[in-house]
């Protein structure tokens, strides 16, 4: 959404994505603040996977991986979360209900002030308003879509080879009036490069969205959704299913966009989260 000026750019094309090998990491990096993860431990013996819940919503649980009977609630933070004691309640194949805590920190995430030529993008008159409220319940429902799945592949690759133009948390103005956080993550690249999909998923909604242009949103199972907005086609249906490194699309700059660009988002139990935590810690690193 966001193209930066020329020093800035080739500061970033310094800090060129790498993109990483398909390692299929068993968990997401924790980070407990708004907009990103916790990982809540839960004791459970057996092999049924207990069962979880966070502000009344399911969400994932998958199990630890390096010992048995031990198994992670992994709770995606909205970016609007207070700091704080969080509580996740858990259920145990034997019925057995238990509340756990974890603390979430408090973050503070950078501004960015963007310039749109196209003031209808920042402040749409009512024929673009009845269009957006139309497109609203869809990207909701796509974003907050469950399907239940043992095998949720939370390591990522990079959808598309680029450098980050826009981090995800930002809190944004455009022509200086204040505007929702940045959900996703910006990653510039050339209109027409190829858009992949970061894991295996069912393709859940596409569509042409007044202020993300053509997007898909892919369902990978357990309340984890990714979206890939701006695209210039798409080349996937609803109901499709696709595989780690399969083609989504195109890179483009359809929507509200100042240049092509993929915005990639994460949903994790409806909450926006930082897509970074579903990379290897190597593949987008930035200085502090
Ligand atoms: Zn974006």
């Amino acid at each position: 959404m966001y193209r930066p000026p020329l020093p800035r750019l080739l500061c970033a094309a310094l800090l060129i994505l790498l993109l990483a090998p398909a390692a299929a990491s068993a968990l997401p990096r924790a980070n407990p603040v708004p907009g990103g993860v916790a990982l809540v431990a839960i004791e459970a013996p057996g092999a049924t996977a207990p069962k979880a819940w966070y502000r009344e919503r399911r969400i994932m649980v998958l199990p630890d991986g390096t010992s048995s009977g031990r198994w992670f609630a992994v709770v995606g933070i909205a970016l609007d979360a207070e700091p704080g004691t969080h509580r996740v309640e858990s259920e145990l194949a034997d019925g057995r209900r238990e509340t756990l805590e974890f603390l979430v920190v408090s973050k503070e995430y950078a501004s960015q002030h963007i310039t749109l030529k196209d003031t209808r993008k920042v402040t749409p008159p009512p024929e673009d308003l009845a269009r957006i409220r139309d497109e609203t319940p869809r990207i909701k429902a796509a974003l907050r879509h469950w399907s239940d799945s043992d095998l949720v592949q939370t390591g990522f690759i990079l959808p598309v080879e680029g450098v980050v133009s826009g981090n995800f948390g930002l809190r944004r103005f455009y022509n200086d009036q204040p505007r929702s956080p940045h959900s996703g993550l910006d990653i510039a690249a050339p209109a027409g490069t190829p858009v992949q999909a970061p894991a295996a998923g069912t393709v859940v909604e596409t569509g042409d969205f007044f202020f993300n242009g053509n997007s898909v949103f892919l369902d990978h199972g357990q309340g984890l959704v990714t979206m890939y907005a701006h695209m210039q086609e798409i080349r996937v249906r609803p109901g499709e299913r696709v595989r780690q490194g399969d083609m989504l699309g195109l890179v483009g700059s359809t929507g509200r966009a100042t240049g092509p660009h993929l915005h990639w988002g994460v949903s994790l139990n409806d909450a926006r989260v930082n897509p970074e935590l579903f990379l290897p810690e190597t593949t987008a690193k930035k200085p502090e």
